[in-house]
């Protein structure tokens, strides 16, 4: 790989000094970053963030913060310069954003740079400029108390770097995303961003996050998100969540600060995917703005370059309140699912879960199924030992103040009839309701399930005679290795040699279960989820045991078996999608109908 005649030399520092600044400044949005957090850190009410091409070519950011002194202006573009740090034990206390002493000399490194400051106890300024990291000029002027820092022709002399710029909308996107999100994070602070002369974004400062959301994404996005709160030993998690059905494509909207730091921190972001779990389609993500506040010795900030990484001292703690209070949030509002009436509403498959079998399954299965009283609602729960009052986890007690036509829980509804034998039609007060009896019965059975495992471990049954199930080596393997956590979801299995095994116990829901069939189901789904953390695995069998015993698309249902479904379903928590993320009810509000029948205007 070496040259043949290369020796060993010490870089001269002008070239240390721009592989350095490479971690740093990666493209325009990373200066305008580094030049927002001094703002911030200054203590500045306003701050304005002026691009042309997309930063390429200038970066200008001017704030009312306590300015620099005369004295130190220099000093600050020296490396390692910094007025927020003294000791190391004030390392591990970090409350400003910045800390390194590194931005403004590797900024300086790849770019021109001009800086025009006054400090807040002095009564001149000093202006600044600096070529290639250089001083090449320094002299003494007036202006309000304040920075301005002007960035010109960022990478000139990285050559490599300026080839990797993306076209002047990309860099743009990229900064328009870094200033609306510390808007978010400072609602406190009025930003002002312009683009080749335009102003493009413009926060009030008037201390409203969701103000700020309403500047971000407009009114009525805004509208569709619910606020988040939560605190719980000393860690503080606010901010906004959208509610289903507004989500998107990939994980790019979720918006992330800790210590009014972005951040992104993969497991963070699984917490709050975790929140709306069942709540979202599968391939769909949240939108959301996160913050997050804990004792500064509890997080360390100091394991990145661009401090765009963090790591706590007890991660579990963090993801927990964040995912509770994401949750509670979300439960708190969830709205039905809308319908939009074009086609005529009733048509079949638009909404069916699953193909309808042409025939009703076989009456094997639903024979035992019928005599049980599984579909008799709470008759059903109380056999499988919870009491009614614990059901319902307590926590959706905050609602929060934002619009709301709905409110989570449903309305009173009663049962019209069955549809295709698949859809239950039911009335409310706000029109028709059209219930998905296989999705409806998943959710219902999930909740309380759920709500078992929270209490200790799912009811189980015995199996008169245990079942005895043999299983390829691997999918053995697997079984064996997952007997505990199997155990809290109320199986009893016993390795029995040979890849074979006994099954003593079920949870009582499966009790008239083809426990073969269920297992093989269970073990292919622990096979495919060996990367995942327990609590993600136990839901996933017990969403595979609700599917498997949730009534099918195609069976006859009884008046009052429906009314007991819907009574339960009135009972739940989230009742307007199953476990798996799928709407078990389409809303056809009575406006909606009379719009569709040509009754208004
Ligand atoms: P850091 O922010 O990590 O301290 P920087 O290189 O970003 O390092 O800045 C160096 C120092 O320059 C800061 O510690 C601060 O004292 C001063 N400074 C930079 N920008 C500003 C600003 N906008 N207002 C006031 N002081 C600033
Ligand atoms: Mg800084």
């Amino acid at each position: 790989m070496q040259a043949k005649n290369s020796s060993i030399r010490v870089l001269p520092e002008e070239i240390v000094a721009r592989i350095a600044a490479g971690e740093v400044v990666e493209r325009p949005a990373s200066v305008v970053k580094e030049l927002v957090e001094n703002a911030i850190d200054a203590g500045a009410s306003e701050i304005r963030v002026e691009c042309v091409e997309g930063g390429k070519r200038l970066i200008r950011v001017t704030d009312n913060g306590s300015g620099i002194r005369s004295a130190e202006v220099a000093l600050a573009f020296a490396h390692h310069a910094t007025s927020k740090l003294r000791t190391t034990d004030d390392l591990a206390e970090i409350r400003t954003l910045g800390f390194r002493g590194e931005a403004l000399a590797s900024i300086a490194a790849v770019a021109q740079v001009t800086c025009l400051t006054r400090h807040v106890e002095e009564t001149s300024g000093t202006l600044l400029r600096l070529e290639h990291g250089r001083i090449a000029h320094e002299s003494r002027t007036g202006r309000a108390p304040g920075t301005t820092m002007t960035v010109e022709h960022l990478f000139a002399n990285v050559p490599a770097r300026l080839k990797f710029l993306k076209a002047t909308q990309t860099e743009r996107g990229h900064i328009d995303a870094m200033i609306t999100r510390y808007a978010l994070a400072y609602p406190h602070i009025r930003f002002a961003l312009l683009h080749d002369g335009r102003l493009t974004f413009q926060s009030s400062g008037n201390g409203s996050v969701r103000d700020v959301l309403v500047e971000v994404y407009g009114a009525e996005m805004a509208a569709q998100m619910a606020a988040v709160e939560g605190e719980h030993e000393g860690i503080r998690v606010w901010g906004f969540a959208a509610l289903p059905p507004l989500d998107h494509a990939n994980r790019s909207r979720i918006t992330l600060f800790v210590n009014g730091r972005p951040v992104q921190d993969t497991k963070l972001s699984h917490a709050v995917i975790q929140a709306y779990h069942t709540l979202l389609p599968p391939g769909r993500y949240p939108i959301a703005v996160i913050m997050v506040q804990v004792p500064p010795s509890e997080v360390d900030v100091n394991v990145h370059p661009a401090k765009a990484e963090v790591r706590f001292r007890d991660p579990d703690a963090v993801f927990g309140t964040v995912q509770r209070a994401v949750r509670k949030a979300l439960i708190a509002q969830m709205q039905p699912v809308p319908i939009a009436i074009q086609a005529p509403p009733l048509s079949r498959g638009e909404s069916a879960q699953e193909p309808t079998p042409a025939t009703p399954v076989a009456p094997s299965r639903f024979a035992p199924l019928a005599s049980q009283p599984t579909l008799t609602g709470s008759a059903a729960w109380e056999r499988i030992g919870i009491p009614k009052q614990v059901q319902r986890p307590p926590e959706q007690t905050s609602a929060p103040a934002a619009a709301q036509p709905e409110t989570a829980a449903l309305p009173a509804l009663r049962v019209l009839g069955q549809l295709a034998q698949t859809y239950i039609l039911a009335e409310g007060p706000e029109g028709l309701y059209l219930i998905d009896q296989h999705a409806a019965h998943e959710r219902i059975l999930w909740e309380r399930l759920m709500a078992q495992r929270e209490l200790g471990a799912v009811a189980s049954q015995a199996l008169l005679d245990p079942a005895v199930v043999t299983l390829p080596p691997d999918a053995a393997r697997l079984l064996e290795a997952h007997v505990p956590l199997l155990s809290d979801l109320g199986f009893e299995i016993e390795p029995f040699g040979n890849n074979t095994f006994l099954v003593r116990r079920v949870p009582a829901i499966m009790i008239q279960d083809d426990i073969s069939a269920a297992m093989r189901e269970i073990v292919a789904d622990l096979e495919s989820g060996e990367s995942l953390l327990r609590r993600d695995l136990e839901a996933r069998v017990l969403r595979r045991v609700c599917k498997r015993m949730a009534i099918k698309a195609g069976r006859v249902l009884s008046y009052a078996e429906m009314q007991a479904l819907v009574r339960d379903l009135e009972a739940c928590e989230s009742p307007r999608t199953c476990p798996h993320g799928r709407p078990t009810m389409i809303h056809l509000g009575l406006a909606q109908l009379e719009k569709a029948f040509g009754r208004l205007g």
